[in-house]
This record gives C-alpha cells, sequence and structure tokens, in this order.
C-alpha cells in the first residue's frame, strides 16, 4: 500500500514484495548456497522435493524448469503422445494446451462452468476413440470436483493428468490438488502462491514408474548412475531456487490462512452486490480447501469498471491477456465455446495477495460499490 495524499494504490501484483518482504533471510540463503557452490542437484533440491511431496500427501515431488515443462514431462511419462487426443478446460493457461501440443497429442478444450473451472459435463461429449486423457486444471487455487472428473474417467477408461500450476495446498474433499491424477504440476512462478525468483516448477505424482521415467526425462534421459537410458530433456530445478522454496514452504500455511482471510472480507463487502458474481468463501463449502491463487469475480459492465479502479489507482487483471485457449485463432482450434467465451467478457481478476493490508481491500471494495452506486 502507497499512499499519495488521500489517494491509495493497491497494484495488481507488487512483485519486489516477494524478495524484500524476507530480504535477509533471502540473502543469507542465498550466500549460504553460493559458499557451498550447490548448484544443480543438490541436497538443497532434494530436500525441498521430500518436503513439498510430504505437504500434498504426494509419494513423489521431482523439481523442474518450470510448470509448463512440468506438465509435458508428466504426460510423456505416462505414455501420453502421438495419436492421443487430451480433453481441457479452455479457461486456462495457454501452457496447460501446449504441453499436450509438444508431448505430441491433440489438446481438445471445452467449457468452464459456473466455478469458472472445468465442467465436468462438457467431457462426455468430447470423448472419441482416441481421447486418453482428461486434464483439469486446478485454477484460482480451487479444486475442480474430482468425484465427477474421476468417475468419467473410469467410466471411460481415461487416464487424469492435473494442471495444478496454481493449486499448491488447494483441496477437494481433505485431499490436495495434484494427487488425484497420474501426475500433476506445481509452478513457482514469482507471482504464484509460493513463488521463487525466476522460473521453477515441480512435477507431483504418486506412481513409481513414471517417477523413474520422470527423473530421466528431466535430466537429459540418464538415470541416476549417469547411463542415458531414453531420450531426456533438460529440466530442472535451481538448487538455489529450491532452497530459498523449502524456506517459504515452511511459512506456507500463514500465506494460505492470509489470502483466505482476504477473500472472506471481499466476500463479506462485495458478496451483496447484485452486478456481481465474487468466488465462494472460504469455509462455504466443506468439500472445498482454497488457495485462493486469484480472486476472480465477473462483472456487470467489466471493463467499464477496470477503467473506473485504475483511475481510483486498483490494479486488476484479465486472466490469460482476455482470451480462452480456443481463442487464440493461430492454434488452429475449431471448438465453439459460448459458455467460456461469454465467461471472458465478464472475468475480472482483483488484488490477491499476502502484500494488501486489510485497509487495501476495503479500499478496493469501497470503489467498486462506489462505481455500482454512482453509474
Ligand atoms: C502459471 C501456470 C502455468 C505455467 O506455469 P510456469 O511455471 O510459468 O510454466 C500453467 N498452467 C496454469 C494454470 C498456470 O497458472
Amino acid at each position: 500500500m502507497k499512499t499519495i495524499g488521500t489517494e491509495r494504490t493497491v497494484p495488481f501484483f507488487d512483485y519486489p514484495h516477494v524478495f524484500i518482504s524476507q530480504e535477509e533471510a533471502f540473502v543469507s540463503i542465498i550466500k549460504n548456497v553460493g559458499r557451498r557452490g550447490a548448484f544443480i542437484m543438490q541436497k538443497d533440491l532434494a530436500d525441498f522435493e521430500v518436503n513439498l511431496a510430504a505437504y500434498t500427501g504426494a509419494k513423489y515431488a521431482v523439481g523442474v524448469g518450470n510448470a509448463t515443462d512440468a506438465l509435458q514431462i508428466g504426460l510423456m511419462a505416462g505414455g501420453v503422445g502421438l495419436g492421443d487426443e487430451v480433453i481441457f478446460c479452455s479457461h486456462t493457461m495457454v501452457a496447460t494446451a501446449a504441453a499436450i501440443h509438444f508431448a505430441g497429442a491433440t489438446p481438445v478444450p471445452v467449457e468452464a462452468g459456473s466455478d469458472h473451472l472445468m465442467d465436468p459435463t462438457a467431457i462426455e461429449p468430447a470423448i472419441t476413440p482416441r481421447t486418453k486423457a482428461i486434464m483439469p486444471t486446478q485454477l484460482n487455487g480451487r479444486t475442480c470436483d474430482m468425484d465427477a472428473i474421476m468417475a468419467i474417467a473410469e467410466k471411460h477408461g481415461l487416464e487424469v493428468y492435473e494442471d495444478t500450476a496454481q493449486a499448491l495446498g488447494s483441496k477437494f474433499k481433505g485431499k490436495c490438488a495434484g494427487t488425484f491424477g497420474r501426475t500433476s504440476c506445481i509452478s513457482f512462478y514469482p507471482a504464484k502462491v509460493l513463488g521463487c525468483f525466476g522460473d521453477g516448477g515441480a512435477v507431483l505424482t504418486n506412481d513409481d514408474e513414471i517417477y523413474q521415467r520422470v527423473l530421466a526425462l528431466h535430466d537429459h534421459g540418464r538415470d541416476h548412475s549417469g547411463e542415458v537410458v531414453m531420450w531426456g530433456l533438460n529440466s530442472r530445478l535451481d538448487n538455489m531456487q529450491a532452497a530459498l522454496l523449502d524456506y517459504q514452504l515452511k511459512g506456507y500455511d500463514r500465506v494460505v490462512k492470509r489470502r483466505r482471510s482476504i477473500a472472506r472480507l471481499y466476500r463479506e463487502r462485495l458478496g451483496q452486490l447484485e452486478q456481481l458474481a465474487v468466488p465462494p468463501g472460504p469455509n462455504d463449502d466443506p468439500h472445498h480447501f482454497d488457495v485462493y491463487q486469484n480472486y476472480e469475480i465477473e462483472a456487470e459492465r467489466r471493463d467499464e469498471l477496470q477503467a473506473y479502479l485504475k483511475e481510483r489507482g486498483v490494479g486488476t487483471l484479465i486472466q490469460w491477456g482476455g482470451k480462452a485457449v480456443h481463442q487464440f485463432e493461430k492454434l488452429g482450434f475449431t471448438q465453439s465455446l459460448p459458455y467460456t467465451e461469454r465467461l471472458f467478457e465478464r472475468m475480472l481478476m482483483l488484488p490477491m495477495n499476502i502484500s494488501l493490508t486489510d485497509d487495501d481491500v476495503n479500499y478496493v471494495c469501497d470503489c467498486i460499490i462506489d462505481f455500482y452506486r454512482s453509474r
């Protein structure tokens, strides 16, 4: 929060805060790792992988270069490739579809539902004889209805891979996002709930054989003895980033708690406005534990509201630059997904991060209430 006279500015995301908030601790970790010369695949990474897996309840975690690589490597390790179709929700980052594409398979987009997550009822109509897998995105820090998705997968003999880039610690019926499918990914992009200082990601899996293939795939196809056993990529999580992430993981529950309290405040202040649809509050649904990676609302006269908030110093964002994946014309999708397309005319993300004070959040709410009151 910065105040200029009586005017407050609430940026959508405060990147320097990610580092400055715990600068002393971070600098001492950087010195410690640097002085040991421990840069690639060292103990800090191994420790972080163990702690991350334990945090989610997954059997294994493998640090990789970023979550997009994690998705691709997970699909490749699971045997998804040429000739296969993978169903995904079009309200996701293009990375979900790109990972499917670069694994050699065909991404098949389907509709989002009113919760902005994959609509389970849209899956069956998209199944063809070539469908191999479903890849739901656990979007905005909320986990899909995994009962419904797993039941459809089982009924049709399909595999499930999860895009959990936005959902570390999110749960459905007490089970963590990222532990339902054969593999999943976590992103440590700086603006993610657990962010590093550059790119980073991880693959999660419960499957021993997939784990061995992920290990080889992410390190030039080498096994633990250094023998090349397959064609592989180079996609490793830097040991220094891992050390910084491991430190932050220890305070992660506190971060999630704060985000949930911000969501509660937004919900209390904005939940009654008929011009908006806001996400459920943190305790509204016993089946869901949300980590609120994003606070994505639907708003009447969305563009006007966004401009008004900008004038008042409040930063907002429309996810993915305002388009669902199937709407990127150059990617060659032919599907029309009217519900999702309509959502993209209404959706807006409000500031949601731990640099916000309650006063900041109340200011954002005041501005939104003023907007609908005054015009
Ligand atoms: C951030 C994100 C990714 C990509 O993560 P990177 O670590 O930047 O590769 C993939 N999917 C979703 C839903 C994301 O939000």
